[in-house]
């Protein structure tokens, strides 16, 4: 539902429950609360999606394909319901004007019984095909409803039993209760400074509009709000993070430690370990993101991190998602670390007791340097003798709530979050609003640039005879299946039938599958055969996504693409093209169409993770490639992340300057309920705990 706390909601009368309102009785208040709308002052957050222009009714003769219309027509013909295959219902009938004809279609509206001779107005997209026009699923109103010509009519999200024209009623007699006395949550200097109009100013013409002005100009000031309040929200809790550190240590050059490198780190390499000595060495402690492609070498930048730590006698531990990826990490920073005697031990579940013991014993001692591991390394009997350094790596595998956990172990420690979803920088500022951001945008030298391209169905036997000789050749490929097992959706391919099917068709190649099913061990002999040649191929699931690492790895095979996020793809193309090899990624198109092949024909088109990210982003929305408890921080009510950066921008300015001048918002009681609001009924509540 369209709806958020942190908008101004009126106070006092509004308060009241929603049957208070004329012609709102017990039965639709419940289905009214099942939105989460308890009140008469809570129904006035639920905005409009869209406005129906009344001012000019359109000839039928004159419509255009895509444009959003309103019309006047009469109905032509007895509709027909029909049923469609898979259950689906079916409603079509005809309507004419003076101009012209216009083809009505309704799905899965079993109820609705329309009369020939009847005339209604009708609201929504026109398609066009020849000089056929039609509308599918319009809004559609009673001729009586046009009783106030030259109007924009609101049209609220659509909500099942619950007409327009009701919440049309209710809102206006909510407005009118209201009687234009709203409670102010921006401070006066910044509505006036952004030129923003009042609060009661703005829900009235977000509801009754005289004209588009009106409603840009509410949009205007409700888009400002939400953004500032959750602004001064992160830009509070980016403050009060600030921590001191107790012991701030001791600097040494980086350069001792890259003498010892086997290459010359990136610039940007330089620069992120620049900025975390900094922080290390500072007086406050550090919370920073280090931001970076796959592939742009986060790992040497923790390794650095983690050797200046040592160097001052203090413990750095780093968690990674998967055991997998922790036990790369470990075998990583034991070659970087060999030649300064450092200690790298690794804590995962799937050890033994015994084990674990002994790990964990070692690291209470003070016997270990570096901790590896997984989500084990929080649990509450892991003890660190004197924690400097926390890593998170591939922090978006994380709930807010492991990072904070993790966090609380060391009670003077350093806080580094790694992650390789490039996202567009607005979800950033949202996401990670409350650390500071280094970014490696240089890839190390030496890379050949991977060679994507789009398949369908028809080229699959090239698929396979590309990929027989590439490992004639000496090259090794992945091939990722959306799913393990076949399910009743047999349109997808699935890791386990596919790789027998795939033996069969390649007889001579070795070919391993690995999925998430597997028991750790068995994951780990696939990958330590992935890795050192002894197999080929590797079938998998998504497992491989995140952070394995093997540089003979040069084609990848991603089977239902279409299936897959665009920035998912991007992560999973990232595990190859790691040497020197020229590398190739096949996106075989298992369905949906041209727009699946235009969606896919972007990766071909660049390999920025950053840019992609800013094309999923006005694809598919920000639930396109964000978990889910990070979508949650930014559903909006009226904000669009893609389309608001420049209020986005200013709000954060604003917020800024506010929070920076008076920390607790002491002199702004209104808006310190609002950012409280805002951040109960969204996961930043829990970023921010
Ligand atoms: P990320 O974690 O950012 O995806 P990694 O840290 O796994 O990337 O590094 C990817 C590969 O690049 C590794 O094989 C690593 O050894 C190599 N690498 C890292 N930095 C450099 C560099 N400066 N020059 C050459 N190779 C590098
Ligand atoms: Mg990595």
């Amino acid at each position: 539902m369209n709806r958020q706390a942190g908008h101004t909601v009126p106070q006092g009368l509004l308060r009241q429950p929603l049957t208070a309102l004329p012609k709102l009785g017990a039965k639709r208040a419940q289905q009214l609360e099942k939105l989460g709308l308890h009140t008469v002052g809570d129904l006035l957050t639920l905005f409009p999606r869209d406005y129906e222009d009344r001012r000019t009714l359109r000839a039928i003769r004159d419509l255009q394909d895509g444009e959003t219309v309103c019309v006047c027509g009469m109905i032509a013909s007895a509709p027909t319901h029909t049923r469609l295959p898979g259950g689906r219902d079916m409603y079509r009938f005809r309507v004419f004007d003076a101009t012209g004809q216009l083809n009505i279609t309704y799905f899965n509206a079993p109820y609705l019984r329309l009369e020939k001779g009847d005339t209604y107005i009708f609201f929504g997209k026109v398609e066009k095909q020849g000089s056929r026009a039609g509308m599918i699923n319009p809004v559609r109103e009673e001729p009586e409803a046009m009783d106030k010509p030259g109007r924009l009519i609101p049209i609220y999200p659509g909500t099942a039993g619950i007409t327009q024209a009701m919440l049309r009623s209710w809102i206006g007699a909510a407005l009118d209760l209201a009687g234009g006395v709203f409670p102010e949550t921006l401070p006066p200097e910044i509505a006036h400074r952004y030129a923003l109009c009042d609060a009661a100013t703005a829900f009235e013409k977000i509801h009754r509009p005289e004209t588009p002005e009106d409603v840009h100009q509410a949009r205007r000031r409700l888009i400002f709000e939400e953004l500032f309040v959750l602004s001064c929200g992160l830009q509070q809790r980016k403050l009060s993070l600030r921590a001191p550190a107790e012991r701030p240590m001791q600097p040494h050059a980086p350069d001792d430690f890259f003498a010892h490198l086997p290459f010359a780190p990136t610039g940007a390499q330089r620069r992120a370990i620049d900025d975390i000595f900094a922080d290390l060495c500072g007086g406050t402690r550090m919370n920073r993101l280090l931001q970076g492609d796959v592939g742009s070498g986060k790992t040497l930048v923790a390794a650095a991190a983690a050797w200046l730590a040592a160097k001052n006698h203090r413990q750095s531990a780093i968690m990674a998602p998967t055991e997998l990826l922790a036990r790369q990490h470990k075998a990583t920073l034991e070659r970087l670390f060999a030649p300064f005697g450092l200690r790298v031990a690794l804590l995962v579940s799937a050890m033994s007791a015994a084990e674990k013991r002994r790990v964990k014993e070692a690291v209470a001692n003070g016997d270990v340097d570096v901790l590896c591991g997984t989500h084990a390394l929080i649990q509450s009997d892991v003890t660190f003798a004197d924690a400097g350094l926390f890593v998170v790596d591939e922090q978006h595998r994380f709930g807010v709530e492991q990072r904070a956990s993790l966090g609380k172990k060391g009670n003077d420690a350093h806080l580094l979050v790694m992650s390789a979803t490039p996202i567009p920088r607005t979800l950033s500022l949202v996401l990670y609003g409350d650390l500071d951001i280094s970014r490696l945008n240089e890839l190390p030298p030496g890379r050949t640039p991977i060679r994507t391209m789009v398949a369908g169905e028809e080229k699959r036997a090239g698929m396979l005879g590309f990929l027989q000789k590439q490992v004639d050749e000496g090259g090794q490929a992945y091939v990722v299946c959306p799913l393990i097992e076949e399910n009743e959706d047999g349109g997808k391919k699935a890791a386990t039938a596919y790789t027998q099917a795939l033996q069969r068709a390649l007889p001579r190649c070795r070919i391993g599958l690995m999925h998430g099913k597997l028991k750790a061990t068995e994951k780990a002999t696939v990958m330590e055969q992935f890795s050192t040649g002894a197999l080929d191929i590797l079938v998998s699931t998504t497992v491989v996504e995140v952070g394995v690492d093997v540089p003979n790895a040069s084609v990848m095979v991603i089977e239902n693409a279409e299936q897959f996020g665009l920035s998912q793809l991007h992560q999973l193309r990232g595990r190859v093209g790691r040497g020197t090899r020229q590398s190739w990624c096949v996106l075989m198109r298992g369905g949906g169409g041209e727009v699946a092949k235009e969606r896919l024909d972007i990766l071909c088109r660049t390999t920025d993770g950053f840019l992609i990210a800013e094309e999923d982003l006005k694809l598919r929305g920000p639930g396109g490639f964000l978990s889910r408890e990070q979508h949650g921080i930014v559903r909006f009510a009226v904000a669009d992340l893609a389309k608001d950066a420049a209020v986005f921008s200013a709000a954060r300015e604003a917020a800024e300057a506010l929070v920076s001048e008076d920390p607790s918002l002491e002199q702004y009681p209104l808006l310190r309920q609002s950012i409280d609001r805002l951040l109960d009924c969204t996961a930043v509540a829990g970023a921010l705990n």
